[in-house]
């Protein structure tokens, strides 16, 4: 289909994006790489008659490693994403992710401040960001602020994030310990069925700490600190993954739709939280 008409800009610094976003409100909205807003537009699901282009923004595409610390600038690719080796090094949960977004050709265009600020619940980075506790940092009329991962999803497409600022970049500390992020899905290219981000440390063969998070299992990414704690102490036995299962099992709440039933959504995120966890022990 084709979109209804907009206006085009294509600012040259984030003042005139912030001007814009405040002349022109709820009928104006930022475009990064496309991949997600386009469709919806096309689709007639997103009405947008002023479009704000990031890409003649400079700066907002760095990857900035400084000792453990890292920021990584909201027009970043998944594709830059995956082909730096020195952060695929500092926190390789993020390129494990990356590699089951999509296919090539929208990796090579979606960028990760679209992907966290979004809002869609199908999409992979948030989980990921909320097991690692990332921060996202917004810019906006009155200066810059910054919101926890795990507090910025309200609902299906509605964030923290006012209508006049901008995802200016995501930071986090590089994770330590074993990772894996697992995902189920209907084909390549497809959003998750179910998916789920771990992040686990050992000590003296148990299990010292736990971050998971879910993908696709409710409106929002669920950060479920039940499941990590239930690890805890534990050898990553049966029983240990059982109890992780049945916490995260207690914090989603997913919908029927067209990958699936209720039950069968709730069956193949035990499956895969199984998997990421087993995975990211080894790893440890
Ligand atoms: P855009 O489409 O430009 O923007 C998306 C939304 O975020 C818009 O509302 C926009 O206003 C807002 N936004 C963008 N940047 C900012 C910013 N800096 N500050 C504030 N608001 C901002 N994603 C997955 O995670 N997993 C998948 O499996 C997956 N499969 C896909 C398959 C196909 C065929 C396609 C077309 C897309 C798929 N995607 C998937 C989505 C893709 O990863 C998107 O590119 C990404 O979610 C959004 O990034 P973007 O840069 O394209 O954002």
């Amino acid at each position: 289909m084709i979109p209804a008409a907009f206006d085009y800009y294509r600012p040259k610094d984030m003042g005139e994006v912030i001007a814009l976003l405040q002349e022109h409100g709820d009928d104006a909205r930022v475009m990064a790489g496309g991949h997600s807003l386009i469709p919806m537009m096309k689709l007639r699901m997103a009405d947008v008659p002023h479009l704000i282009d990031l890409q003649g923004i400079k700066d907002l595409d760095t990857i900035d490693i400084n000792g453990s610390e890292i920021t990584l600038g909201a027009m970043v690719t998944q594709h830059d994403l995956i082909g730096h080796d020195v952060l695929a090094a500092a926190a390789p949960i993020l390129r494990e992710a990356a590699l089951q977004i999509a296919d090539p050709q929208v990796r090579y265009m979606g960028t990760i401040g679209g992907n966290v600020a979004n809002g869609d619940p199908g999409n992979d980075m948030p989980g990921v960001m909320q097991c690692l506790d990332a921060q996202i940092n917004l810019i906006g009329p009155d200066g810059t602020r910054t919101v926890a991962a795990r507090d910025y999803y309200e609902a299906a497409y509605m964030t923290d994030r006012a209508d006049d600022e901008v995802l200016a970049s995501v930071s986090l500390s590089a994770p330590t310990g074993g990772y894996a992020y697992e995902k189920q899905k209907r084909k390549i290219g497809d959003y998750a069925t179910a998916a789920a981000a771990v992040q686990i440390t050992k000590s003296d063969g148990k299990i010292a700490s736990a971050s998971i998070a879910m993908t696709n299992l409710s409106d929002v990414p669920v950060w479920s600190e039940a499941a990590g704690n239930a690890l805890v102490g534990s050898a990553c036995d049966g029983a240990a993954l059982d109890a992780a299962v049945a916490a995260m099992l207690g914090d989603i709440d997913p919908s029927e739709d067209n990958r699936g039933p209720v039950a069968f959504k709730r069956h193949v995120a035990g499956v895969i939280l199984k998997r990421a966890i087993s995975r990211a022990w080894d790893r440890a």
